[in-house]
C-alpha cells in the first residue's frame, strides 16, 4: 500500500448527524494532503485514525464556510504540536481570511504558513511539481471562485535485474540503453521496455462545488478515483441557481470521464439518505459509481 484516501465529510452546506462538512484526506508515502477543511475536520481526521500533525499540504477549493471553517482550528493545533510549516493552496482571499481570524482571536502562531493563491483558469494548471507527484488545479463554475484539484503520482521506470542478467548486458550496455532507449547486443536490438516495467501513475481528482463545465472532464479524465460533488439528484433549476451538480449531469458525462471509480459527495440535506442516488445509478447498470459516506476509505 502506497497510500489511501479517506472521506472526512460528505454533506453540503450544513453538517448533519451522520455527515460532516467537506474534507478529504490523502495519505501518500508518509505525507498528508487535506482537500477542504469544513468545520470539525480535525476531529474527523483523528476519528479516522489519521495524523493531524502529518497534514503537510492543505488545498481549499473555495471560500464558502462549509469548506473553510475548520482551517483556523487545524492550524492552531498544528502550531501547538510545534509543526514547523504547512503549505496552503487556494483561491485569492484565503490569506486575508486566516489573517482576520487568527488576529481576531489574538492567536499568533509560530508555524510558517506558506500560502499560494490562484486565479482560477479554465485549463488545468500545476500547483505542486514534486519529485514523486504533481498536483494540478482547474477553475470550476460555482457561484464564487472555486478550483478542483488532482493529485497524480509520477510514473517510475523500474529495471528488472533478472532480465538484465539474462540478456547478459554489461554496465556500458545498460547505461547506453538507459540514455538512448535501446542497445544492440550480439546483433539483437534490446529495448528499454524489454528490461523494465512502469510503476505508479495513480491519479486522484477532487471536483468540489460547481455547476456544469468542461473543466471537470479536463481535470478528471482517466482518474483512478474521482470524488465529485453531487449535491442534487436531478433538480436542474436548483443546481443552476446555486452552482452545483446533479447526478443526472454526472451520468451524462460519465463516458468521457473514463475513471476507474467515481465517488459522490456533498449531498444536500433535502435527501434523508442516498438511496435515490443508488437506485438511479443501478438503473444505468453502472457499477463503479458509489455514494460517499464519512470515513469511507480507498487504499491504493
Ligand atoms: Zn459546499
Ligand atoms: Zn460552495
Amino acid at each position: 500500500m502506497k497510500g489511501k484516501i479517506v472521506l472526512l465529510g460528505t454533506s453540503s452546506a450544513m453538517p448533519t448527524k451522520d455527515r460532516n462538512n467537506s474534507g478529504i484526506y490523502l495519505q501518500y508515502k508518509g505525507e498528508g494532503f487535506l482537500f477542504d477543511c469544513g468545520e470539525g475536520t480535525q476531529r474527523q481526521i483523528m476519528r479516522a485514525g489519521l495524523s493531524v500533525y502529518k497534514t503537510d499540504y492543505i488545498f481549499i477549493s473555495h471560500l464558502h464556510t462549509d469548506h473553510t471553517l475548520g482551517l483556523p482550528g487545524l492550524i492552531e493545533t498544528l502550531d501547538m504540536h510545534d509543526k514547523p510549516a504547512v503549505e496552503i493552496h487556494s483561491v485569492k482571499g484565503i490569506k486575508s481570511i486566516l489573517d482576520c481570524v487568527l488576529n481576531g482571536v489574538i492567536y499568533a502562531p509560530d508555524i510558517e504558513i506558506k500560502i499560494n493563491e490562484y486565479i482560477p483558469e479554465k485549463e488545468p494548471f500545476t500547483t505542486i511539481d514534486d519529485r514523486d507527484f504533481v498536483v494540478r488545479a482547474v477553475g470550476l463554475n460555482h457561484v464564487v471562485d472555486c478550483i478542483g484539484f488532482s493529485f497524480e503520482e509520477k510514473p517510475k521506470v523500474k529495471y528488472i535485474k533478472e532480465k538484465i542478467k539474462e540478456l547478459n548486458l554489461s554496465s556500458t550496455d545498460f547505461v547506453r540503453l538507459k540514455s538512448e532507449g535501446f542497445v544492440y547486443k550480439d546483433g539483437k536490438k534490446i529495448k528499454k521496455e524489454d528490461i523494465s516495467v512502469v510503476q505508479g501513475g495513480f491519479k486522484f481528482t477532487y471536483i468540489p462545488d460547481t455547476y456544469r463545465t468542461e473543466s471537470i472532464i479536463k481535470l478528471a479524465r482517466g482518474s483512478d478515483i474521482l470524488v465529485i460533488e453531487s449535491t442534487y439528484l436531478n433538480e436542474e433549476d436548483k443546481a443552476k441557481e446555486y452552482g452545483h451538480l446533479t447526478l443526472e449531469y454526472i451520468l451524462e458525462i460519465y463516458p468521457k470521464l473514463e475513471c476507474k471509480k467515481i465517488v459522490l459527495t456533498h449531498f444536500s440535506r433535502r435527501y434523508k439518505d442516498t438511496s435515490l442516488f443508488e437506485k438511479r445509478i443501478r438503473a444505468e447498470g453502472i457499477n463503479n459509481i458509489v455514494t460517499g459516506r464519512d470515513f469511507m476509505e480507498f487504499v491504493f
